[in-house]
């Protein structure tokens, strides 16, 4: 080709050496697939790449910005491509409809060269391959890091869903899963679990006294108090308003005995600080608990430990009551 010819191709020696698709590649050796190559100038908004419309065909972006558009659960994830760079390169060889869709951000100036124009390219030019293979390796780290980051982030969702955003224990969600877990595993492996059952005595007296955010303190309180008399494999969970239940795996009837008891005097024993005053105030827990039977559900162990507290509370409250499972309860 003539130094006449290669000044009307639709991109310069400057231009093709400023493209990362090109670097080592000679402009002579493809200056000829070039030239049925033409150049487009979309402006700002230009959809260029459509996921409904496939064009099988390569955009090098000469000028300008290019915006992608990438959908995914968490909304759209965007990313941009500066000159220099190419877009389209994935459906020239798998024919497959492009993923996300690319808008021209600026007015661009855009080399387009159609899917098998590429391709013979690729036959002439060994560097134009390894340009390329590069640029898909690229390509490929990129989408594994956004699906990680995504993943990592549906997960840190559905992880605060099971969580009480005042007390931070777990909440019903939670328990669902978890306790049927649990006793499936007690169940098969024929272990202890205690099922406990607590709720604050006179709460909404505590609410309509104090106001409602002296109550939340409470419940902050109730529920760290909680986690103080428990192992890191006890499970407590805010089950609704100011009851908590708690999965003992590992514990038997006589051992839960001495962590009801725990949890009672220990509730009992706090002081509660009220907000801009020297004065604190107290409250107390009733315990209703039992332990695993054959059989058993997450509903009918609960039902048990609930049956439990209730007696507890009829008892005066401030109570530990246990629930044998043949209708015998015993209140300490
Ligand atoms: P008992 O000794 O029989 O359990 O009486 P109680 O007053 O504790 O029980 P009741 O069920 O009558 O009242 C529970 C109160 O808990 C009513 C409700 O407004 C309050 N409550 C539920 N959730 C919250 C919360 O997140 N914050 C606050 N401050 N109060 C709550
Ligand atoms: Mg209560
Ligand atoms: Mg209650």
């Amino acid at each position: 080709m003539s130094a006449n010819e290669l000044e009307t191709l639709p991109i310069s020696r400057a231009e093709f050496q400023r493209q990362e698709i090109f670097k080592n590649v000679s402009f002579e050796s493809l200056a000829g697939y070039l030239l049925g190559c033409e150049t487009i100038y979309p402006e700002p908004g230009a959809l260029l790449i459509d996921p409904e419309q496939p064009k099988r065909r390569l955009l090098v972006l000469l000028n300008g910005l290019l915006e992608v558009h990438v959908e995914a659960q968490g909304g759209v994830f965007k990313d941009y491509i500066q000159p220099g760079h190419c877009a389209g390169e994935m459906s020239i060889f798998d024919n497959i409809k492009p993923s996300a869709k690319v808008f021209a951000k600026e007015n661009c100036k855009i080399l387009i060269i159609d899917g098998d124009t590429a391709l013979a390219m690729l036959n002439a030019s060994h560097d134009l391959c390894l340009n390329f293979l590069q640029i898909l390796s690229h390509r490929i780290r990129t989408n594994n890091k956004v699906v990680c980051e995504e993943e990592y982030h549906i997960r840190c969702i559905e992880e605060n869903a099971k969580v009480d955003s005042l007390t931070g224990l777990h909440n019903r969600r939670w328990l669902e899963e978890m306790y049927t877990r649990e006793l499936s595993r007690s169940n098969s492996g024929n272990l202890h679990l205690s099922a406990f059952m607590l709720d604050i005595d006179h709460f909404k007296k505590i609410n309509d006294t104090y106001g409602h955010l002296v109550g939340d303190r409470v419940l902050i309180a109730v529920a760290k108090s909680i986690l103080h008399c428990l192992r890191p494999t006890d499970m407590p969970v805010r089950y609704g308003g100011e009851e908590f239940t708690i999965f003992l795996p590992g514990t038997s009837i006589e051992n839960a005995k001495i962590v009801g008891e725990r949890l009672r005097a220990s509730i009992e024993s706090m002081k509660i600080q009220l907000p801009d005053q020297d004065d604190s105030i107290s409250v107390t827990i009733s315990v209703g608990f039992t332990e695993r039977k054959d059989g058993d559900t997450v509903e009918t162990i609960i039902k048990r430990a609930d049956d439990a507290l209730y007696y507890a509370k009829e008892a005066g409250r401030n109570k530990v009551c246990v629930n044998l499972g043949d209708g015998t309860m015993f209140l300490f």
